[in-house]
């Protein structure tokens, strides 16, 4: 499946919730979703009533899009997240969805968008545990450190400075003057988007 390359905010639009895919413009009156509370497109303000499947489709494409995940890539985390039977398999999906590296350096504070995060790492700005690391979806353990090479501070900086994006959820520790961040947690369900119903994802791919 290729790349989404249309205006972000239209996911928004057509999920009816803030993905946060624009940086700090997610925050700010800018932000499509608060201008036009409607879906995108001609038939974007009819009232549909939805199946259980429109509705188990529609969270799964809005938790995917939410963390810039692939198809493909996110019914792999669905099975991996089957495997570990002692956390329910949404919560542990989650879990793995919040470990990439994109997320934690999103998370962090360190850059404002998931899509920023992905660009630095796929230009070689991040190490973890001292190495370089350039794929998104390296799932990170708990304790490993992530940080940014020494000739790309300045720009991280830049970024911190220019876009201050949300403090660090409790599950991480996040030091945005030494340009680090780690994971201390995995994520309990109650840290997590209340507004996510994992369950239904569950659903959809029980089918
Ligand atoms: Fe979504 Fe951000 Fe665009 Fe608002 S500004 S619609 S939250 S991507």
């Amino acid at each position: 499946m290729a790349r989404y390359t249309d205006s972000v905010c239209k996911l928004c639009r057509n999920e009816g919730v803030k993905l946060f895919l624009k940086g700090s413009r997610c925050y700010t009156t800018k932000c499509a979703i608060e201008r036009r509370r409607y879906g995108p497109g001609q038939h974007g303000q009819d009232r549909k009533k939805q199946s259980e499947y429109a509705l188990q489709l529609r969270e799964k494409q809005k938790v995917r899009r939410f963390y810039g995940v692939l198809e493909r890539q996110f019914s792999a985390y669905f099975v991996q997240a089957t495997k570990q039977k002692k956390v329910p398999t949404g919560l542990r999906l989650l879990q793995l969805l919040e470990s990439r590296l994109d997320n934690i350096l999103y998370r962090s504070g360190m850059v404002p968008s998931r899509a920023q995060a992905r660009q630095l790492i796929l230009h070689g700005h991040v190490t973890v545990d001292g190495k370089r690391v350039n794929v998104s979806s390296y799932e990170l353990r708990l304790g490993q450190v992530v940080s940014i090479a020494d000739g790309s501070k300045k720009l991280v900086k830049q970024l911190i400075e220019t876009f201050p994006s949300p403090v660090a959820p409790n599950w991480m520790t996040a030091n945005l003057e030494n340009f680090t961040a780690s994971i201390i947690n995995l994520p309990a369900r109650e840290d997590l988007d209340q507004t996510i119903r994992e369950a239904l994802i569950v659903e959809y791919y029980s089918r």
